[in-house]
């Protein structure tokens, strides 16, 4: 039975052109970029290349402004740590209750430390309001954090608009947004509508890239300082031996990503809409959660009232099925989805969530085979479940 893997937003298949323009630095040219012999010279190039590429598919600016990372959540960690260690005179950030938790967990932790935080909540579609976030604005606002695309439900916030407005208020604000999810499937473009962001988070492992590659932007003159320190690596701004092949990877799965957005925006997104739909029609109590809200292409996150959404995913892997109940960094707890219940989805139905994330290789085959396994397991398990009436199609508490 083939593998119909739907869990995009979690990790992707690496792309076979990205492991062949990688293959070459575990081999033939491993030194060390930093080494003064001849041999060491093409690791160094590599790296410069691939930083330019990057800077190319994200609106062609100076490439130095773009670091290599480990992850993205390193990334995250940089921006906002590294932002309030240039700036120890203001002390209020906001940021999102939907934001990843490699952005809300620094944030409760320099709340910790004493800094202002305010977490804007969202509507039931997972939507910002643009009052609330005007009234959060201070002048001594020191960061605004506002994610581009929820990897949970796919939401997307309209970060041109909300740095624009920062900076408006005033233009000290540092603007940073984690874009992990958007490259690919939404156009990222620093130079023009992204161009009041100051420092943009990204990884590899969700564009078809490795796991453990990351990149952070910081826009020139941002008041920011390094995170991780102890080598000249970098220019000093993220010490550590750059990971040569990886970084090779990212920047191919940039381009890749960049050229894939047109089929995302329409082949992607048709076949998401198709799997929506059907569902809808043959699931009762299904409820698609930011369904009203901008939403990336590839994103279905589905409640399924009256049932667990771990035992509709172990179903489903008997089917060779993968897909995830929310968050993959939440699913190994069984504490319900922070972005979810920011949303107000009830009890009931927050345990039953289901997130499907497709990518450029999914086709029409995975979606039928979706579409003819999903409502026969939801059937059965109400069945067994106490919070699952048939005769009424909803709960009984
Ligand atoms: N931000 C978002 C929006 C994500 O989806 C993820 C991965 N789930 C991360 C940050 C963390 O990425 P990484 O696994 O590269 O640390």
């Amino acid at each position: 039975m083939k593998t119909v893997y739907v869990d995009n937003n979690a990790t992707t298949a690496i792309a076979p052109e990205v492991l062949e323009v990688m293959q070459p630095y575990f081999t033939t040219d491993y030194f060390n970029p930093s080494a003064m012999y001849e041999a060491a010279k093409s690791s160094a190039e590599a790296i410069q290349r691939a930083r330019e590429t990057i800077s190319r598919c994200l609106g062609g600016f100076d490439p130095e402004q773009i670091l290599f990372t480990a992850s993205a959540t390193e990334s995250n960690n940089s921006a906002l740590f590294g932002t309030i260690q240039a700036n120890p005179e203001r002390r209020h950030i906001i940021t999102t209750a939907i934001e990843h938790s490699s952005v809300l967990e620094v944030c409760k932790e320099l709340q910790r430390r004493g800094l202002d935080v305010d977490f804007l909540p969202v509507n039931r579609q997972g939507q910002l309001a643009l009052d609330d976030y005007v009234k959060a604005l201070r002048r001594d606002t020191l960061l605004v954090s506002i994610m581009l695309a929820n990897n949970e439900t796919g939401v997307c916030y309209p970060v041109a608009e909300l740095s624009r407005i920062a900076k408006e208020t005033n233009p000290k604000i540092v603007v940073h947004t984690d874009a992990t999810q958007a490259i690919g499937k939404l156009t990222v473009d620093l130079q023009s509508d992204l161009k009041h962001v100051d420092l943009l988070s990204f990884s590899g492992h969700k564009l078809h890239a490795p796991k453990g590659v990351g990149a952070l932007f910081v826009r020139r003159g941002t008041r920011w300082r390094p995170f991780i320190l102890g080598g000249h690596q970098e220019q000093g701004r993220r010490a550590g031996t750059e990971n040569v092949p990886y970084i090779v990877g990212l920047a191919k799965a940039c381009e890749l990503a960049v050229a894939s957005v047109a089929d995302e925006q329409t082949r992607v997104r048709s076949l998401r809409d198709r799997l929506q739909k059907a569902l809808e029609e043959r699931i009762p109590a299904l409820e698609v959660n930011g369904r009203e809200a901008v939403r990336l292409p590839n994103t279905l996150n589905l409640s399924i009232h009256g049932i667990e959404g771990e035992a509709i995913l172990y179903e489903l892997s008997r089917y060779g099925i993968c897909a995830s109940s929310g968050s993959a960094c939440s699913s190994d707890s069984l504490e319900p989805s922070h972005v979810l219940k920011a949303m107000a989805v009830p009890f009931t139905a927050i345990h039953g969530s289901l997130r499907i994330s497709l990518s450029r290789y999914n086709d029409e085959e995975d979606i039928e085979r979706i579409i003819a396994t999903l409502p026969g397991i939801v059937a059965n398990l109400r069945k067994l479940s106490p919070y699952w009436d048939d005769n009424r199609n909803c709960l009984d508490i």
